[in-house]
């Protein structure tokens, strides 16, 4: 029979081949009490499996596959963290102890505490991390059961089957052969998950949050993932199945040639250069960077730096990866955006409260000013590595005057700190504003006044704008980039900053999107950043676009109110 599912698209491209289920320890585990006298055994039984986990987790450590991502250290330091974490092996031995329960029991009991306590976290990327903690529980038990990992590939027609899981930790996805696979599907997963930023690195099409497929696809059936659009096929007629391996050929070649473009200048047909930068969120990502292209760094998510850890990094070490970054850019725009996080995500043990609307609670530049000692340590780092290259600081989640006052407050007294120190910094480094919250785009005067560059942040902006949490699926087709009043502002904050001579660009993920370049393009805008695989193929579409030619269009945009006549005019741009 065949159906077609819909997911969170990941990683673009194309992909054809036989569904190769990945088996996953059941979390529906059972619950018994044990007999008199086994409660002993039981906790060794429980310990023993935790120490074959360490043992396995090490080992994994031990022989990284070389082409591992550079996030996969931080993977397994992770996995090895929340195995020792004292709310899983202490808690569930005690609990064994106290109850006579299975060790199975005990260990998913405690599993979904700590579940529930991530789920509290204000920011996405560390609420997801209770997906680690549901890997790391799954692997004990799968060694409790005596099962081994993922399993490889068994599909005999293909040489490249399509994974289907309800779930994968990004070391046991790290670990398979990238060619082993042609794609990547999962039941879980948001698009800021460890699975799905191992699967982008991976360069293979991936659909996150497909809710059921791993219960409705079988082994063997034929697949068709559109990476591009989150859609999976299954078992497509065989018209369908010929005209998706035409786009497949089609798009490989178009990849390839694409290739061609690295060293191009980025200029519309008209002769308007426009800057296209990248998003990194390590100094790792730097080889993508350099491999398509960057005229820059746009956004250095530098919060990074943070995740996966117990401790906050030191002057010293941010100092050396900033410092990283601006040398091997060679001299060109590295954009360092201070911590972008979230309140809850550095307290220690949960004792501090958990803000009831995170999104709009102590994150960001608040969260900074009120830890003084968090921001100044950053940006003595950022100041000190300034004379490396060319650094400029990027503030998130601006709102107004008072705080962009207080923040060049704070930069104007690490300088002095600095001075008074010693040490080295570039005096007139360039300090930047987010523009991702209304009132900062309603207020734009007071940023063009006091800064020196903007840098839109649609993610954001597009999520306040329209009351749209996005982070949460279900709202997910709420979420509109397209709607009057996102390109009203876009299109205020982009005009204002040209009147006013500011430099400004869009950091957030409509950057990216190939469907909306020419439109920020006829806007106004000259500068974009966005994932370095993107960089190429928007090379493309500003090198083919006339400026002249799609003024009208873009204006009608921005006045119409319909939104069937804002996409049907965003086709003809685009046509
Ligand atoms: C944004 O909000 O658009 C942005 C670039 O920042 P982040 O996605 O890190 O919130
Ligand atoms: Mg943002």
């Amino acid at each position: 029979m065949s159906f077609t599912l819909h997911g969170l698209p990941v990683s673009s491209g194309i992909a054809i081949g036989h569904a190769h289920l990945v088996s996953h320890a059941s979390l529906e585990v059972s619950h018994y009490i044990l007999p008199k006298g086994m409660v002993q055994e039981e906790v060794n039984r429980l310990d023993a499996a935790l120490e074959k986990t360490r043992n396995d987790l090490t080992l994994l450590h031990e022989h990284k596959p070389q082409y591992a991502a550079a996030e996969f250290d931080a993977f397994i330091d992770l996995h090895l963290m929340i195995l020792q974490d004292v709310h899983i092996s202490q808690a569930a031995r005690e609990m064994i102890m106290a109850e006579h329960c299975n060790a199975e029991w005990a260990l998913k009991v405690q599993m979904d505490d700590l579940v529930m306590q991530f789920e509290a976290f204000e920011d996405s990327y560390l609420r997801e991390r209770k997906t680690d903690v549901v890997q790391v529980v799954e692997r004990i038990l799968k060694t409790m059961g005596g099962q081994d990992g993922h399993a490889p590939p068994t599909a005999k027609h293909d040489v490249q089957p399509i994974m289907v899981a309800h779930d994968v930790s990004p070391a046991d996805l790290i670990q398979l052969k990238p060619q082993q696979f042609a794609g990547i599907l999962t039941d879980l997963g948001g698009a800021t998950s460890h699975t799905s930023i191992v699967a982008r690195s991976l360069n293979k099409p991936c659909v996150v949050g497909l809710h059921h497929a791993r219960e409705l696809i079988k082994d063997n059936d034929m697949l068709i993932v559109d990476g591009a659009q989150g859609v999976v096929i299954v078992n497509p007629d065989k018209q369908i199945l010929a005209e998706y391996r035409l786009r497949h050929s089609q798009l490989e070649l178009e990849r390839q040639k694409l290739k061609r473009l690295k060293t191009s200048r980025a200029t519309t047909l008209d002769g308007t250069p426009v800057e296209l930068h990248a998003n990194i969120e390590l100094p790792s990502d730097l080889d993508e960077v350099k491999d398509n292209g960057a005229g820059g760094i746009g956004l250095f998510r530098s919060e990074f730096l943070f995740l996966n850890r117990d401790t906050l990094p030191d002057e010293e070490e941010q100092f050396v990866a900033y410092r990283t970054v601006a040398e091997g850019m060679n001299g060109l725009p590295v954009t360092i955006r201070t911590f972008d996080l979230g309140a809850d995500k550095q307290l220690k043990n949960g004792t501090k409260r958990v803000a009831s609307n995170p999104a709009l609670g102590l994150r960001a530049i608040r969260l900074c000013l009120a830890e003084p000692q968090l921001f100044k340590t950053q940006l003595r780092a950022l100041l000190r590595a300034s004379v490396y290259g060319n650094i400029k600081i990027l503030i998130p989640m601006l709102s107004g005057t008072a705080e962009i006052n207080q923040t060049l407050n704070f930069i104007a007294a690490a300088k002095v700190g600095l001075d008074i120190d010693g040490l080295k910094y570039n005096p007139s480094v360039q300090i930047g504003g987010m523009i991702e919250i209304p009132a900062a785009a309603l207020s734009l005067h007071a940023f063009t006044k006091k800064l020196d560059f903007l840098s839109i942040g649609t993610n954001d902006l597009i999520q306040y704008t329209l009351a749209i949490d996005r982070t949460d699926d279900e709202v997910a087709h709420l979420y509109d980039p397209l709607h009057p009043a996102v390109l009203h502002l876009l299109s205020h904050v982009i005009t204002g900053a040209n009147k006013a001579g500011i430099p400004v660009s869009v950091c957030g993920e409509m950057a990216g999107e190939l469907a909306y370049t020419r439109l920020l393009l006829g806007i106004g805008l000259r500068q974009f950043s966005m994932h370095p695989a993107q960089l190429l193929a928007s090379k493309q579409r500003v090198l083919t676009t006339n400026l002249p030619e799609i003024a009208t269009l873009t204006q009608r945009m921005l006045r119409a109110s319909d939104p069937m006549k804002i996409r049907d005019l965003l086709d003809k741009l685009n046509a």
